[in-house]
């Protein structure tokens, strides 16, 4: 159903295209002026409009009744069938189905032959930066030597892995999420066209939400629609139900939790009620953080080393769940690094005696290193000198960071036992994870990189409890 209002609104013409307005100018230019290039890379964040936009461009190489400024005129049989996606000179090609091998063999066997009705053959190839290596060698060849009734059009979420070949061969177009005004105007015009009435505060609400693209937008009116009442109207309340908004009073409760709680475990109860009732854990960190923000502002809330590692979490969840899907990961993981900064201070009151060899432990292999008397003896260690120290142990979460952002989220609040070279997880998740054959040969990766040697195991800390053990627990399950 939201996939319907997509494609009823997509746009059909340059006008319509909204938020891209200095590409859209270039575009209309070349085509008004015939001086279209042969190939084009549109590159941005999803949902941006790059693949309407190649389409319109497909459109404009073709059109039966071009507009003087190179729009399209939206009326004549090409613009018409390439709408309804039965023109014979468009081919749209998704790279990310089996990688494009089959496809730009294809394309290579084909692209001679003259267009069928058109005046060019328009190649769309979406998600591009997903082909195999010989297939962007096939295309390198084909952008090389263009036969002139061609045009290739990649599209890419991920620029950085298209390969410096294509892209020295195509005129590049960046694609930028949407202003909230923009967005909010777009969404205005389909709810009144709906006849669907909704509060001015839904809109911001969708804007945060969506993060500016047009079609996770456009998906979550649609949802938000869906819920109009017999008057035809949707209030905030509403709205805040279907996107997963926390009440107020959770976010308090929450945060206090936070800030002044104990317990990992209470939070951790909470937020899987929270998320059980379909609640939105990612929006939840940007709710929390703006109320410890209001704190702060209003003098209510203390400064303290506890809040800015609170805040650095929240922070860090909204940005890091572009990358990761399992958002509820990123809130243990942080919620476990907050907590088992307080365990200190829980047992006694204090900072934890400080280790001579703080060391050891975090650190990855030596494997020539003997026992030393220090180690032999139960050695208290604060949990988080343990998991912070050593600079082999930093350099290799940096290491496996860039390797995979999910490996290194993985590796939090890990141990290394480097007598036996094994790495301790805190939880079943990242066991799990790092039991799978990719992300072990990622592991072995990042440890053969930094210590020309792979990890012998993984093994879950006999302490961990669902996930939920702190840092302080694992250290002394080792220890
Ligand atoms: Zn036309």
């Amino acid at each position: 159903m939201a996939d319907v209002l997509y494609r009823k609104y997509r746009p059909h013409t340059f006008a319509e295209i909204k938020g891209q307005s200095v590409t859209v100018s270039i575009l209309k230019q070349a085509v008004a002026t015939d001086k279209l290039s042969h190939a084009f890379l549109f590159s941005g964040p999803r949902g941006t409009g790059k693949t309407s936009t190649a389409r319109v461009l497909a459109k404009a190489a073709n059109c039966l009744h071009l507009k003087k400024d190179g729009d399209v005129c939206g009326e004549c049989a090409v613009c018409k069938e390439i709408d309804n996606g039965s023109f014979p000179d468009l081919v749209e090609i998704d790279a990310a189905s089996n990688r494009g091998i089959d496809e730009v063999r294809l394309l290579k066997e084909q692209v001679n032959f003259l267009p069928v009705r058109g005046k060019r053959k328009v190649y769309i190839i979406d998600e591009v930066h997903m082909m195999t290596k010989e297939a962007f060698n096939a295309l390198l060849k084909l952008l090389e030597e263009p036969p002139t009734h061609a045009i290739f059009i990649l599209a890419t979420t991920e620029i950085h892995k298209v390969p410096i070949t294509i892209l020295s061969r195509v005129q590049r177009y960046d694609f930028m999420l949407a202003e909230q005004l923009e967005l909010s105007a777009k969404l205005k015009m389909i709810a009144d066209n709906e006849q669907v009435e909704v509060e001015d505060l839904v809109w911001d609400l969708i804007f945060q939400f969506s993060q500016g693209s047009f079609r996770d937008a456009e998906t979550l009116l649609m949802k938000i629609m869906q819920l109009k009442s017999a008057d035809g109207k949707v209030s905030v309340a509403e709205a805040e139900s279907v996107l997963g908004v926390a009440p107020t009073t959770e976010v308090t409760s929450i945060a206090e939790a936070l800030l002044r709680g104990h317990s990992v475990q209470e939070v951790m109860r909470t937020l899987n009620d929270f998320s059980s009732r379909g609640g939105n854990l990612v929006y939840l960190a940007k709710q929390i953080a703006s109320h410890i923000r209001q704190g702060l502002v209003e003098e209510k809330e203390p400064i303290s080393k506890r809040l800015s590692q609170v805040l650095n979490m929240l922070i860090s969840i909204q940005s890091e769940a572009k990358f990761i899907d399992d958002v509820r990961m990123l809130w243990d993981v942080g919620l476990l690094k907050v907590f088992s900064e307080l365990q200190p201070q829980m047992k006694g009151g204090g900072d934890a005696p400080k280790s001579d060899i703080p060391s050891q432990k975090g650190n990855m292999p030596s494997h020539s290193v003997k026992k030393t008397q220090v180690e032999q003896q139960p050695v208290q260690v604060s949990s988080s000198e343990v998991v912070q120290a050593g600079g082999q142990w930093e350099k290799f979460l940096l290491v496996a960071r860039k390797v995979d952002l999910k490996l290194w989220t993985c590796l939090q609040g890990a141990i290394y036992d480097h007598e036996r070279n094994v790495v301790v997880v805190p939880g079943s998740y990242a066991f799990e994870e790092l039991q799978k054959d990719t992300m072990r040969g990622k592991l072995d990766k990042a440890a053969n990189q930094i210590f020309g040697a792979t990890i012998s195991g993984i093994e879950m800390s006999k302490n961990a409890i669902m996930g939920e053990s702190s840092n302080a627990e694992l250290v002394e399950s080792i220890l």
